[in-house]
């Protein structure tokens, strides 16, 4: 299939590659991948793959990936369009990077402090004829299990009687529940939405949330995620009637029809290698297998969607089958606009989880 194929899909997928780093340069590792030039096309031994876009790792990367991939995403919220966008890959392979939430090296050329400036700019010049309000999340999902990452009481109780840094439920507290309401709408029970009104303050949730997200070592690298980390950013507008001459303040003032509400997730996916790769012990085993539930879900939520003749002949798409698709089921699909990311490592050690990136990502278009 060609990439201009695509062009009016719900779902675009790219591909970011990004340079060899310290341990694979030490262990004198060679880059697999090759980019035809001018084709949003890689290559990988005799495998030869087409994504909507190929991005590498020179320093306008995330403004490109941006500007082609996201923008238009956050325009949509304006318009009162759902969005998703995606980061997959095996651990190491730079979603965190990507997305710009890692709070280290330049997280601030990453796609969600862009995400942040872009809609706060939109904001601040439409502000004199719509009123804004906006809300964040930030949930992970371990285990099957949704936990607030903007919930100082719900995180960072380690059990460290197994030597695993990980979390666990606070007693008393109910679970947060992923409902759905009679329109269609997913919102998730018990977990926290802060009303922010400044960059400053979402920027802020989204430190908040990022240094508490659950990390747990494994023998690929010690900064492991094995959750899916998701930050969500709502926005309500209400129009002015007359901005002109602003009125008491009251309900009169506005069009009811002039009401919209439309949320952007962003999310960093857990590592996508396969269990028995991060081998030890039973416990990291069984994390293993419920991510890779998820990301599986997803393959076949994201895969559903994107086959054109499938969606004309109304073919179910298994929303129901993990946490993750549950929650992201009134942004993926229908009017709402999907962007996938797959990052992959160039290094040839990596090759075989690359090529699994790169043909799940494949399956998506
Ligand atoms: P993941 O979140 O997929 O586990 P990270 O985002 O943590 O991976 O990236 C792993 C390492 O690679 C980090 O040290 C990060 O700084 C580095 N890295 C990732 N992507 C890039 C890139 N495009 N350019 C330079 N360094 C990168
Ligand atoms: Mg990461």
């Amino acid at each position: 299939m060609e990439a201009a194929a695509s062009e009016d899909c719900c779902v675009k997928v790219a591909v970011h590659i990004r340079p060899l780093i310290g341990d694979e340069r030490l262990l004198g590792c060679k880059d697999c991948i090759t980019v035809v030039p001018g084709k949003p096309q890689v290559q990988l031994g005799t495998h030869s793959f087409t994504f909507d876009h190929v991005y590498g790792s020179t320093g306008s990367a995330s403004s490109a990936m941006f500007e082609e991939c996201v923008a238009p995403l956050v325009d949509g919220l304006f318009q009162g369009y759902n969005a998703t966008v995606l980061a997959y890959g095996q651990t190491g392979s730079g979603k965190t990077y990507t997305m710009g939430t890692g709070f280290k090296d330049g997280c601030q050329t990453g796609l969600v402090p862009q995400v942040m400036d872009a809609l706060f700019s939109q904001i601040d010049s439409l502000k004199h004829q719509t009123d804004f309000q906006l809300h964040v999340s930030f949930i992970e999902i371990l285990k099957e299990e949704v936990r607030d990452l903007l919930d100082p009481d719900s995180v960072n109780k380690s059990d460290t009687a197994n030597g695993h840094a990980g979390k666990v439920a606070v007693p008393g507290k109910p679970p947060i529940q992923i409902r759905e309401t009679s329109n269609g709408v997913i919102t998730l029970a018990g977990s926290t939405e802060r009303s922010v009104k400044t960059l400053r303050e979402m920027a802020d949730c989204l430190e908040q949330g990022s240094l508490s997200r659950a990390t747990g070592s494994t023998n690929m690298n010690n900064q492991s995620s094995r959750s899916h980390a998701i930050f969500t950013i709502t926005m309500e507008q209400m129009h002015k009637l007359n901005p002109a001459s602003p009125g008491d303040g009251g309900l009169n003032d506005y069009m009811s029809e002039e009401y919209l509400c439309a949320k952007l997730h962003l999310v960093d996916l857990a590592g996508s290698e396969r269990a028995k790769r991060t081998g030890s012990d039973g416990l990291r085993f069984k994390e293993g297998v419920h991510i890779n539930k998820g990301l599986l879900a997803l393959g076949n939520v994201i895969s559903a969607l994107g086959d054109e003749k499938k969606r004309k002949e109304g073919v179910h798409v298994p929303y129901r089958d993990s946490k993750l698709t549950r929650l992201l089921q009134d942004s993926l699909g229908g009017n709402s606009r999907t962007f996938m990311i797959a990052c992959i490592s160039p290094a040839d050690i990596n090759a075989e989880e690359t090529l699994n990136t790169l043909k799940y990502a494949n399956r998506a278009r």
